[in-house]
């Protein structure tokens, strides 16, 4: 292996407490080291809040660090994940742009459980509240653990596949921005924008390659490749067009702690050479 004597093991999506994940961030962190991980990110949906604290629990380890948030976006009316690592987080039309997709996610809570009462299933909006302790992004995820404290469904899956769904009966839309929109608005602020599992859940038709070509020519610079949802034909057509494309290829678990559980922490890495060029768009 040349010089480099320790591996590398770098996990560049994970999510802690703080949006829909159960770690703390600092939890998280300390997981990863145990984990074996060198290197670790986390992207909370649509929050940076937890960053500060799992930044100062690698800096503590001797962990690598990346601070990163995952966007809630959208492409023709489907959802779309864009994550954004570095970057200047006080850039003004950053901070109010992920400021108003936090209030679409809260704002649409009401009507969810309005649905679910609707399906037998009555919820109050603070037993919710008590599933999503003090996140500042309230989610789906949370609204499923309800229902499982509730006793209506085993688990998160469950509760997805029934009800909460995009296209499912306790589904209700919400405000998120145009993903070429946002790819622009990452770049502006001086962070670097990677498309999160493009083809996760059977997506493959909201982002084919020749979209994927756009949103790299929009300023995205590459995806993530190697994740549980992508299958490997996914997988294999993803890195060949990244490849010819000149595309950052990223693997990275998701990680969400016990919210679910096909996806422990570096269960899926990037290669240190697409680390290393991640760094250095970075700036660093
Ligand atoms: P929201 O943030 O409210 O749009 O909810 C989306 C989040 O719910 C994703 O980031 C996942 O963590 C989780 N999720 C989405 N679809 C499913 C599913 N089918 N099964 C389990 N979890 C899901
Ligand atoms: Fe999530
Ligand atoms: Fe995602
Ligand atoms: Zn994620």
């Amino acid at each position: 292996m040349g010089a480099m004597s320790v591996p590398s093991r770098i996990d560049l999506h994970t999510h802690s407490s703080v949006s829909d994940g159960t770690d703390s961030p600092a939890g998280l962190v300390r997981s990863a080291a145990a984990a074996g991980l060198t290197v670790v990110a986390l992207t909370d949906h649509d929050t940076w809040d937890g960053l500060a604290e799992a930044a100062r629990t690698a800096a503590g380890l001797g962990l690598g660090f990346v601070p990163g948030v995952e966007m809630s976006c959208e492409h023709l009316g489907h959802s779309v994940h864009l994550l954004g690592y570095g970057g200047d987080r006080s850039d003004p039309d950053w901070v109010a742009e992920l400021a108003r997709i936090r209030a679409g996610r809260a704002d649409r809570i009401p009507a969810m459980l309005r649905r679910l009462a609707e399906l037998g299933m009555p919820l109050t909006e603070a037993e919710v509240a008590a599933q999503a302790h003090d996140t500042p992004s309230i989610g789906r995820p949370h609204v499923a653990d309800a229902l499982v404290a509730r006793g209506y469904v085993a688990d998160r899956d469950e509760a997805f596949a029934g009800y909460l769904a995009e296209g499912g009966p306790a589904y209700v839309d919400r405000y998120a921005p145009d993903v070429f929109a946002a790819v622009r608005l990452v770049r502006a602020a001086g962070a670097v924008p990677v498309i999160a599992h493009p083809w996760g859940r059977d997506s493959r038709r909201v982002l084919p390659l020749d979209v994927l070509g756009e949103l790299l020519a929009a300023g995205a610079v590459g995806w993530e490749v190697d994740h549980v949802e992508h299958r490997p034909e996914d997988r294999r057509d993803l890195r060949a067009y990244a490849v010819a494309h000149g595309a950052l290829v990223t693997g990275s678990s998701d990680y969400h702690g016990t919210g679910k559980t096909h996806n422990p922490l570096g269960c899926e890495t990037t290669a240190p050479d697409q680390y290393a060029r991640l760094r250095e768009l970075m700036g660093d």
